[in-house]
């Protein structure tokens, strides 16, 4: 926990978010500004500023992040879905609490 972290505030349930799913390890909401018509954040609970920091005893729970995306973005009605991990304030990250985005339908990004 980060007490002026956002994504904390999110986990710990101080600030509301349209969750989508929890369990022990992780919540899924969805992002407040939509850049698709499904668009929302996967975010481990613990505290982690970025990819960049992440050491190898966070392994798993990359890999649970990862698994989870297919799993929601189904549940939510995609057939398909980008993901998109932005790392660093050069790689365009705004919340330095970790999160994968899982964006569908209309995605109004730039093509990788
Ligand atoms: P990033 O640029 O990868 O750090 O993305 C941060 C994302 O968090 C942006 O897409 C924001 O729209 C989203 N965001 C910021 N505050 C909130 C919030 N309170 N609830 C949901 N999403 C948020
Ligand atoms: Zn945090």
């Amino acid at each position: 926990m980060s007490a002026d972290c956002i994504f904390c505030k999110i986990v710990n349930g101080t600030i509301p978010s349209k969750k989508i799913y929890e369990d022990d390890d992780v919540i899924a909401f969805n992002d407040i500004n939509p850049s698709a018509k499904v668009h929302f954040l996967i975010v481990p609970k613990v505290h982690i500023d970025s990819l960049a920091t992440c050491e190898p005893q966070h392994q798993s729970l990359l890999g649970k992040m990862l698994l989870l995306a297919p799993k929601l973005a189904n549940e939510q009605g995609l057939a398909g879905f980008k993901t998109l991990i932005n790392t660093g304030v050069d790689g365009g990250q705004e919340v330095f609490h970790i999160h994968l985005h899982v964006l569908g339908g209309g995605i109004k990004l730039p093509k990788a």
